[in-house]
């Protein structure tokens, strides 16, 4: 089976996007890059997460056409390829409808660091132009303004977090979640201070030095 070791962590992603409440029902959708093969391993689309094995992951190429795999790839097949092509360290990406991070990507509201976590994700998660899901167009307007970050919201749509591999881009998808809740929690109750950009360089160079904290 091409892509063996992909395949079975897109669907073993695809199981904690479930349980980590994340996403619901076939909803979001995730993708590894091998970039030496030029081959993409992401999960199929409308099949649950809890009932998808390695081999229902489909494996496509860098245009997209499939390369092996009885299934159709995510219908956001064409985002994800473009987070690939613009992005030489990225090597998974992960979509998600996480309740707090849509929330504020249907006030079209981008996302301040307001804590300190957010240095998973760089210095602000930006907010996508809203475009159709499953097109071209949406696919252009996530590339464009995640810009050198590792997520980006998608107006009145959701999530998009990406990383060096599918265990970092889900962090990232976790992290902007909390990250989002505090800042939907913290407006609730007054305006919430921003962390200087200095202060967050500091943060995310100790993030590349420490990973985890
Ligand atoms: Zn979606």
């Amino acid at each position: 089976m091409l892509l063996e070791q992909e395949r079975i962590l897109v669907a073993e992603y695809g199981r904690r996007l479930i349980e980590s409440g994340l996403t619901v029902g076939t909803g979001g959708n995730l993708s590894v890059y091998d970039r030496a093969s030029g081959r993409v391993a992401i999960s199929p689309s409308g099949l649950e997460y809890e009932r998808t094995q390695p081999e229902d992951v489909v494996v496509v190429d860098t245009d997209g056409a499939i390369v092996e795999g009885v299934r159709r790839p995510s219908s956001e097949l064409a985002m994800h390829l473009a987070v690939y092509a613009q992005r030489p360290d990225v090597g998974a990406v992960v979509h998600t409808h996480s309740v707090f991070a849509t929330t504020l990507a249907c006030l079209e509201c981008s996302l301040p660091a307001v804590h300190y976590l957010i240095g998973f994700a760089g210095r602000e998660v930006k907010c996508a132009p809203y475009a159709t899901f499953g097109t071209r167009e949406l696919a252009e307007s996530a590339s464009r303004t995640i810009g050198d970050a590792q997520a980006v919201l998608l107006a009145h749509h959701g999530l998009l977090a990406c990383g060096a591999d599918l265990p970092a881009a889900f962090n990232v998808a976790e992290q902007v979640e909390y990250c989002a809740e505090i800042y939907w929690r913290a407006r609730a109750i007054g305006t919430p201070a921003v962390i200087p950009e200095g202060e967050m360089d500091r943060v995310i160079e100790k993030f590349a030095d420490y990973g985890r904290c």
